[in-house]
């Protein structure tokens, strides 16, 4: 549990600054107009062979240009992609790729990050409007002032935040390194740890710190999947694994029915997105229910076709990430828009808190 001088101090901020540069779309909807549930769109249509898939990849040949999918991407993007993966592997291969271009089909902070890791390059996105309802929870006004209430202390940024956020932090994480970056800190020196709450709380359970201030913001989807929806999935299951999302708001349940017994412990394994594909290369176990965005079911069906894989919540999906149709991509590659600048000196600062958190632990992986 977060404790009451963390809630208090958050929710007050939160409630006189939240809402970001982009308001959340409504329901997710398939190319179609149908409510969008987590299957492929029609592979006639968008399949490898289809004519949508031969133009992107002759318009991506002419334009030099790399396509980057991150794993809550439809499938169709997912399959046209070069590289599909999480938000800093991405940015990662971004900055190692030769490509005069970079089109990345994610949401607009993981386009940012990418041009903060490669700002010599020209970095696309198919939709600027794809914002990320977690990264629009804090922006760096509101930061400097929480800094101000906290001299000396030492700023953890979530990778899902703007690159003015990251400029004003001493260290970015992911959701996979972020317990070892919080270590990294000496323990008696106080922690401003946002805006992801969940995650907040997973890092406080696992280090036990007490001087760990944590920000009171969530990602709409994640926060979606609830107790109810887990304890719902778990019975009707019992014996299948679990993989869990750190930002999710079920993360607490899971651990607490685990002590119950309701959930085997060794079941339940809180994992970023890309633990989750290493899990499902190695694991036995028939049956997984999966608590994070549906569109990471796609990779974990590939990598493990004999596994089935679950989602406790089938409504998970990011209005955001669908907000990159096929059609946002071929008009992206033709017309050499959406560009994402990001100013220099922001730039530059942003890039030392990434570049520390590329440092630190296993990061081979965020969101
Ligand atoms: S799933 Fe949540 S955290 Fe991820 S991009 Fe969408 S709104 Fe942001």
């Amino acid at each position: 549990m977060l404790s009451a001088e963390h809630s208090e101090n958050g929710a007050a901020r939160n409630a006189a600054g939240a809402g970001g540069s982009v308001s959340p779309p409504g329901e997710t909807r398939d190319p179609d107009g149908r409510p969008y549930d987590g299957r492929p769109y029609d592979p006639r249509r968008y399949g490898p062979a289809s004519p949508w898939a031969r133009e992107v990849r002759r318009l991506a040949a002419e334009q030099d240009a790399v396509i980057l999918a991150h794993n809550y991407q439809e499938p169709a993007i997912q399959d046209i992609a070069d590289h599909v993966g999480d938000s800093l592997a991405l940015s990662r291969i971004a900055a190692a790729s030769t490509a005069q271009v970079i089109v990345f089909c994610g949401v607009h902070f993981m386009a940012e990050t990418a041009k903060i890791l490669a700002p010599d390059r020209t970095v696309l996105i198919p939709d600027a409007r794809a914002g990320c309802s977690l990264a629009d929870q804090i922006d760096a006004e509101q930061l400097r002032a929480w800094k101000a209430e906290h001299p000396g202390a030492v700023v953890v940024s979530y990778v899902n935040t703007t690159a003015e956020v990251k400029a004003e932090s001493d260290l970015c994480c992911t959701s996979s390194n972020a317990v070892e970056v919080v270590e990294s800190i000496p323990a008696d020196v106080e922690v401003l740890f946002g805006p992801d709450m969940f995650l907040g709380a997973h890092v406080r359970r696992r280090t036990g710190r007490t001087n760990l201030h944590v920000w009171l913001g969530e990602c709409h989807v994640h926060a979606g999947i609830s107790a109810k929806a887990l304890t719902a999935a778990t019975d009707a299951v019992p014996e299948a694994d679990l993989f869990i999302h750190p930002e999710c708001g079920c993360t607490s349940s899971a651990i607490h029915r685990a002590e119950e017994g309701a959930v085997a412990p060794e079941r339940v394994k809180v994992l970023s997105t890309g633990q989750m594909l290493e899990a499902a290369r190695t694991g036995r176990a028939p049956t997984v229910l999966v608590a994070t965005e549906i569109g990471m079911l796609h990779q974990l069906r590939k990598v493990a076709p004999g596994t089935d894989f679950r989602p406790v919540n089938p409504g998970a999906a990011c209005q955001y990430m669908k907000m990159i149709t096929p059609e946002a991509l071929v008009r992206c590659l033709r017309e050499g828009k959406d560009e994402v600048e990001v100013p220099g000196p922001i730039a530059r600062r942003a890039r030392r808190a990434v570049e520390r958190m590329v440092a630190i632990g296993t990061p081979a992986d965020g969101e």
